[in-house]
Protein backbone atom coordinates (compact mmCIF):
# COMPACT_ATOMS: atom_id res chain seq x y z
CA UNK A 1 0.00 0.00 0.00
CA UNK A 2 1.58 3.57 -0.82
CA UNK A 3 1.45 5.78 2.21
CA UNK A 4 1.79 9.66 1.66
CA UNK A 5 3.60 10.33 4.33
CA UNK A 6 2.89 13.89 5.20
CA UNK A 7 5.58 14.43 7.59
CA UNK A 8 5.98 17.69 9.09
CA UNK A 9 9.51 17.47 10.86
CA UNK A 10 10.03 19.93 13.68
CA UNK A 11 13.92 20.08 14.16
CA UNK A 12 13.66 21.79 17.15
CA UNK A 13 17.55 22.00 18.19
CA UNK A 14 20.22 20.84 15.68
CA UNK A 15 21.59 18.18 17.76
CA UNK A 16 18.08 17.23 19.04
CA UNK A 17 16.60 14.00 17.79
CA UNK A 18 13.41 14.22 15.09
CA UNK A 19 10.18 15.21 16.31
CA UNK A 20 7.13 13.73 13.51
CA UNK A 21 3.81 14.25 13.70
CA UNK A 22 1.51 12.67 11.08
CA UNK A 23 -2.44 13.07 10.47
CA UNK A 24 -3.66 9.93 9.27
CA UNK A 25 -6.05 9.79 6.86
CA UNK A 26 -7.57 6.12 6.86
CA UNK A 27 -6.97 3.45 10.13
CA UNK A 28 -4.57 1.40 7.54
CA UNK A 29 -2.29 4.72 6.83
CA UNK A 30 -2.48 5.18 10.92
CA UNK A 31 -1.28 1.18 11.32
CA UNK A 32 1.14 1.61 8.41
CA UNK A 33 2.62 4.82 9.76
CA UNK A 34 2.60 2.94 13.02
CA UNK A 35 4.93 0.23 11.71
CA UNK A 36 7.22 2.23 9.78
CA UNK A 37 7.92 4.49 12.39
CA UNK A 38 8.78 1.10 14.25
CA UNK A 39 10.78 -0.36 11.49
CA UNK A 40 12.76 3.24 11.34
CA UNK A 41 13.49 2.91 15.22
CA UNK A 42 11.02 5.60 16.07
CA UNK A 43 8.43 5.65 18.86
CA UNK A 44 5.29 5.30 17.45
CA UNK A 45 2.17 7.08 19.28
CA UNK A 46 -1.32 7.86 18.74
CA UNK A 47 -1.67 11.02 18.98
CA UNK A 48 -5.45 12.67 20.35
CA UNK A 49 -6.40 15.38 22.17
CA UNK A 50 -2.43 15.74 23.13
CA UNK A 51 -3.47 16.44 26.70
CA UNK A 52 -1.52 14.00 28.36
CA UNK A 53 0.92 12.94 25.35
CA UNK A 54 2.49 16.25 25.21
CA UNK A 55 2.98 16.33 29.23
CA UNK A 56 4.79 12.30 29.25
CA UNK A 57 7.33 12.49 26.31
CA UNK A 58 10.92 13.58 26.14
CA UNK A 59 11.45 15.07 22.75
CA UNK A 60 14.89 15.87 24.10
CA UNK A 61 16.19 12.31 24.65
CA UNK A 62 13.86 10.05 22.06
CA UNK A 63 12.51 10.19 18.23
CA UNK A 64 8.77 10.09 18.31
CA UNK A 65 6.49 9.58 15.65
CA UNK A 66 3.13 11.67 16.38
CA UNK A 67 -0.01 9.71 14.61
CA UNK A 68 -3.25 12.37 14.56
CA UNK A 69 -6.14 9.93 14.49
CA UNK A 70 -8.72 12.93 15.14
CA UNK A 71 -9.47 13.10 11.41
CA UNK A 72 -10.86 8.96 11.55
CA UNK A 73 -13.42 9.10 14.09
CA UNK A 74 -14.47 12.27 16.06
CA UNK A 75 -18.50 11.81 15.54
CA UNK A 76 -21.24 11.15 17.84
CA UNK A 77 -24.33 9.66 15.72
CA UNK A 78 -27.32 8.20 16.72
CA UNK A 79 -29.29 5.57 14.44
CA UNK A 80 -32.26 3.55 14.95
CA UNK A 81 -30.76 0.30 17.34
CA UNK A 82 -27.70 2.28 18.78
CA UNK A 83 -25.26 5.23 19.75
CA UNK A 84 -21.75 5.58 18.13
CA UNK A 85 -19.71 7.78 19.25
CA UNK A 86 -15.86 8.12 17.16
CA UNK A 87 -12.86 7.32 20.23
CA UNK A 88 -11.64 10.98 18.62
CA UNK A 89 -14.86 12.90 19.36
CA UNK A 90 -13.90 15.57 22.32
CA UNK A 91 -15.59 15.45 25.96
CA UNK A 92 -17.31 18.85 25.26
CA UNK A 93 -18.62 17.05 21.82
CA UNK A 94 -20.02 14.31 23.75
CA UNK A 95 -21.86 16.26 26.52
CA UNK A 96 -23.20 19.00 24.39
CA UNK A 97 -24.80 16.60 21.87
CA UNK A 98 -27.13 15.60 25.03
CA UNK A 99 -27.91 12.29 23.62
CA UNK A 100 -26.45 9.95 26.65
CA UNK A 101 -26.63 11.93 29.61
CA UNK A 102 -25.13 9.46 32.22
CA UNK A 103 -22.15 9.78 29.77
CA UNK A 104 -22.42 13.09 29.60
CA UNK A 105 -22.11 13.98 33.33
CA UNK A 106 -19.26 11.41 33.44
CA UNK A 107 -17.07 13.54 30.86
CA UNK A 108 -18.37 16.79 32.07
CA UNK A 109 -16.75 16.41 35.24
CA UNK A 110 -13.31 15.51 33.81
CA UNK A 111 -10.77 18.24 33.55
CA UNK A 112 -11.64 22.02 32.88
CA UNK A 113 -13.86 23.29 29.89
CA UNK A 114 -10.65 24.30 27.86
CA UNK A 115 -9.26 21.26 28.22
CA UNK A 116 -12.44 19.23 27.97
CA UNK A 117 -13.00 20.85 24.06
CA UNK A 118 -9.77 18.75 23.59
CA UNK A 119 -9.31 15.74 25.27
CA UNK A 120 -11.03 12.87 23.57
CA UNK A 121 -12.72 9.92 24.80
CA UNK A 122 -10.43 7.56 23.31
CA UNK A 123 -7.49 9.46 24.78
CA UNK A 124 -9.53 9.24 28.35
CA UNK A 125 -10.51 5.64 27.88
CA UNK A 126 -7.28 4.68 27.27
CA UNK A 127 -4.28 7.36 28.60
CA UNK A 128 -3.06 6.63 32.05
CA UNK A 129 -5.48 9.24 33.78
CA UNK A 130 -8.16 8.05 36.01
CA UNK A 131 -10.16 6.56 33.41
CA UNK A 132 -13.37 7.71 34.19
CA UNK A 133 -14.76 7.89 30.94
CA UNK A 134 -14.75 4.13 30.82
CA UNK A 135 -17.62 3.72 33.52
CA UNK A 136 -20.95 4.36 30.93
CA UNK A 137 -19.26 2.35 28.55
CA UNK A 138 -19.13 -0.70 30.94
CA UNK A 139 -22.50 -0.28 32.58
CA UNK A 140 -23.95 -0.27 28.84
CA UNK A 141 -21.90 -3.18 27.49
CA UNK A 142 -20.81 -1.27 24.80
CA UNK A 143 -19.08 -2.28 22.19
CA UNK A 144 -15.25 -1.13 20.77
CA UNK A 145 -14.12 -1.29 17.33
CA UNK A 146 -10.49 -1.18 16.76
CA UNK A 147 -7.90 -1.22 14.09
CA UNK A 148 -4.55 -3.10 13.55
CA UNK A 149 -4.16 -5.24 11.03
CA UNK A 150 -7.66 -5.23 10.36
CA UNK A 151 -10.80 -4.34 12.28
CA UNK A 152 -12.00 -5.70 15.27
CA UNK A 153 -15.24 -5.73 17.43
CA UNK A 154 -15.27 -6.84 20.71
CA UNK A 155 -17.43 -6.03 24.16
CA UNK A 156 -15.40 -3.37 26.19
CA UNK A 157 -13.88 -4.54 29.48
CA UNK A 158 -11.72 -1.89 30.17
CA UNK A 159 -8.89 -3.43 29.00
CA UNK A 160 -5.30 -2.09 27.71
CA UNK A 161 -5.43 -2.63 23.43
CA UNK A 162 -2.79 -4.73 22.36
CA UNK A 163 0.35 -3.06 21.26
CA UNK A 164 -0.07 -0.65 18.03
CA UNK A 165 -4.03 -1.11 18.01
CA UNK A 166 -6.21 1.90 17.52
CA UNK A 167 -9.47 2.27 19.28
CA UNK A 168 -11.80 3.95 16.61
CA UNK A 169 -15.14 3.65 18.31
CA UNK A 170 -17.91 2.37 20.34
CA UNK A 171 -21.37 1.40 20.28
CA UNK A 172 -23.93 1.81 22.63
CA UNK A 173 -27.39 0.46 22.43
CA UNK A 174 -30.30 2.56 22.31
CA UNK A 175 -32.10 1.76 24.61
CA UNK A 176 -29.49 2.22 27.54
CA UNK A 177 -29.15 5.80 26.85
CA UNK A 178 -32.11 7.02 28.99
CA UNK A 179 -32.01 4.81 31.62
CA UNK A 180 -32.07 6.05 35.34
CA UNK A 181 -28.43 6.25 36.62
CA UNK A 182 -26.38 7.88 39.91
CA UNK A 183 -22.85 8.96 40.10
CA UNK A 184 -20.64 8.91 42.88
CA UNK A 185 -17.37 10.91 42.74
CA UNK A 186 -15.54 11.00 45.82
CA UNK A 187 -11.56 12.59 45.77
CA UNK A 188 -9.64 11.79 49.24
CA UNK A 189 -6.92 14.23 50.08
CA UNK A 190 -4.77 14.03 47.21
CA UNK A 191 -2.50 10.33 48.10
CA UNK A 192 -5.63 9.00 49.88
CA UNK A 193 -7.32 8.07 46.93
CA UNK A 194 -9.92 8.95 44.58
CA UNK A 195 -12.95 6.61 43.73
CA UNK A 196 -15.66 7.35 40.85
CA UNK A 197 -18.48 5.61 40.45
CA UNK A 198 -21.78 4.78 38.42
CA UNK A 199 -25.00 2.97 38.68
CA UNK A 200 -27.55 2.43 36.38
CA UNK A 201 -30.81 0.48 36.71
CA UNK A 202 -32.08 -1.67 34.26
CA UNK A 203 -34.44 -4.05 33.08
CA UNK A 204 -32.31 -6.66 34.71
CA UNK A 205 -31.39 -4.68 37.94
CA UNK A 206 -28.82 -2.11 38.91
CA UNK A 207 -25.37 -2.66 37.29
CA UNK A 208 -22.27 -1.05 39.28
CA UNK A 209 -19.17 0.29 37.88
CA UNK A 210 -16.13 2.00 39.26
CA UNK A 211 -13.01 3.65 38.57
CA UNK A 212 -10.40 5.15 40.35
CA UNK A 213 -6.27 5.69 40.87
CA UNK A 214 -4.45 3.02 40.25
CA UNK A 215 -6.76 0.42 38.91
CA UNK A 216 -8.56 0.01 35.74
CA UNK A 217 -12.35 1.08 35.67
CA UNK A 218 -14.44 -2.14 35.91
CA UNK A 219 -17.92 -3.35 36.35
CA UNK A 220 -18.44 -4.80 39.86
CA UNK A 221 -21.21 -7.37 38.54
CA UNK A 222 -19.74 -9.91 41.51
CA UNK A 223 -22.37 -7.41 44.23
CA UNK A 224 -25.35 -6.00 41.63
CA UNK A 225 -27.68 -9.01 42.92
CA UNK A 226 -27.19 -7.96 46.49
CA UNK A 227 -28.60 -4.49 45.60
CA UNK A 228 -32.06 -6.75 45.07
CA UNK A 229 -32.30 -8.22 48.19
CA UNK A 230 -34.62 -5.65 50.35
CA UNK A 231 -31.24 -5.12 52.52
CA UNK A 232 -31.00 -2.02 54.55
CA UNK A 233 -28.32 0.57 52.79
CA UNK A 234 -25.73 -0.40 55.25
CA UNK A 235 -26.34 -4.22 55.37
CA UNK A 236 -25.92 -3.54 51.55
CA UNK A 237 -23.09 -2.67 51.69
CA UNK A 238 -21.26 -4.68 54.14
CA UNK A 239 -22.18 -7.43 52.16
CA UNK A 240 -20.68 -5.85 48.91
CA UNK A 241 -17.51 -5.37 50.72
CA UNK A 242 -17.28 -8.72 52.08
CA UNK A 243 -17.93 -10.10 47.94
CA UNK A 244 -14.79 -8.16 46.88
CA UNK A 245 -11.39 -9.69 45.37
CA UNK A 246 -8.41 -8.42 47.28
CA UNK A 247 -7.56 -6.22 44.47
CA UNK A 248 -10.47 -3.97 44.23
CA UNK A 249 -10.42 -3.67 47.89
CA UNK A 250 -6.63 -2.69 48.13
CA UNK A 251 -6.81 -0.81 44.66
CA UNK A 252 -3.21 0.09 45.62
CA UNK A 253 -4.18 2.75 47.95
CA UNK A 254 -4.36 2.47 51.87
CA UNK A 255 -6.57 -0.40 52.20
CA UNK A 256 -9.00 1.10 55.22
CA UNK A 257 -9.41 4.25 52.80
CA UNK A 258 -10.31 2.05 50.01
CA UNK A 259 -12.93 0.61 51.87
CA UNK A 260 -14.50 3.19 53.43
CA UNK A 261 -14.67 5.12 49.78
CA UNK A 262 -16.49 1.89 48.51
CA UNK A 263 -18.30 1.47 51.44
CA UNK A 264 -19.82 5.13 51.37
CA UNK A 265 -20.38 4.55 47.25
CA UNK A 266 -22.32 1.18 48.10
CA UNK A 267 -24.84 2.79 50.88
CA UNK A 268 -25.72 5.66 48.47
CA UNK A 269 -26.40 3.47 45.48
CA UNK A 270 -28.48 1.61 47.96
CA UNK A 271 -30.16 4.37 49.14
CA UNK A 272 -30.95 5.51 45.40
CA UNK A 273 -32.26 2.43 44.76
CA UNK A 274 -34.64 2.13 46.87
CA UNK A 275 -36.21 5.23 46.00
CA UNK A 276 -34.31 8.20 47.84
CA UNK A 277 -33.36 11.13 46.67
CA UNK A 278 -29.56 11.83 46.90
C1 LIG B 1 -6.20 19.05 33.76
C2 LIG B 1 -6.60 17.61 33.60
C3 LIG B 1 -7.53 17.07 34.47
C4 LIG B 1 -7.94 15.74 34.29
N1 LIG B 1 -8.93 15.24 35.11
C5 LIG B 1 -9.37 13.98 34.91
C6 LIG B 1 -10.45 13.45 35.68
O1 LIG B 1 -10.97 14.12 36.55
N2 LIG B 1 -10.86 12.18 35.42
C7 LIG B 1 -10.28 11.41 34.43
O2 LIG B 1 -10.73 10.27 34.24
N3 LIG B 1 -9.28 11.88 33.71
C8 LIG B 1 -8.80 13.13 33.91
N4 LIG B 1 -7.78 13.61 33.15
C9 LIG B 1 -7.07 12.67 32.28
C10 LIG B 1 -7.43 12.78 30.84
O3 LIG B 1 -8.67 12.13 30.62
C11 LIG B 1 -6.29 12.06 30.10
O4 LIG B 1 -5.13 12.87 30.25
C12 LIG B 1 -6.53 11.76 28.66
O5 LIG B 1 -5.58 10.78 28.29
C13 LIG B 1 -6.33 12.90 27.73
O6 LIG B 1 -6.91 12.54 26.48
P1 LIG B 1 -6.32 13.05 25.13
O7 LIG B 1 -7.39 12.91 24.11
O8 LIG B 1 -5.71 14.40 25.32
O9 LIG B 1 -5.21 11.91 24.87
P2 LIG B 1 -3.68 11.99 24.37
O10 LIG B 1 -2.88 12.79 25.34
O11 LIG B 1 -3.60 12.39 22.94
O12 LIG B 1 -3.32 10.45 24.49
C14 LIG B 1 -3.25 9.83 25.76
C15 LIG B 1 -2.92 8.34 25.61
O13 LIG B 1 -4.03 7.64 25.07
C16 LIG B 1 -3.65 6.97 23.87
N5 LIG B 1 -4.77 7.09 22.93
C17 LIG B 1 -5.42 8.23 22.60
N6 LIG B 1 -6.39 7.97 21.73
C18 LIG B 1 -6.35 6.64 21.49
C19 LIG B 1 -7.10 5.76 20.67
N7 LIG B 1 -8.10 6.21 19.89
N8 LIG B 1 -6.78 4.44 20.66
C20 LIG B 1 -5.79 3.97 21.43
N9 LIG B 1 -5.03 4.75 22.23
C21 LIG B 1 -5.30 6.06 22.26
C22 LIG B 1 -2.41 7.71 23.38
O14 LIG B 1 -1.58 6.92 22.57
C23 LIG B 1 -1.74 8.08 24.68
O15 LIG B 1 -1.02 6.98 25.20
C24 LIG B 1 -7.36 14.93 33.29
C25 LIG B 1 -6.39 15.49 32.44
C26 LIG B 1 -6.03 16.81 32.57
C27 LIG B 1 -5.01 17.38 31.63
Amino acid sequence: MEIRMKRDSLSLRRAMPQFEYICADSPEEAACCWREAEREGKIPLWYAGGYQLLDQIDIYEKEYTLIDIKKLCSFVRLDSDRLYIGAGATLTQIKDSGIFPLMGDVVGEIADHTARCRITLGGSVYGDGRREAALPLLLCGAEVRTFKEGYRDERFTGKRLNHGELALMFAIERKYLSLPFIRIRQAGQQEEGFLSAAALRSQEGVRIAIAGEPGPPVRLKEVEDIFESGLTDKETAKLCIGRLKEDILVGGQDMGRRKQLLQNTFERIGRWNQGEEI
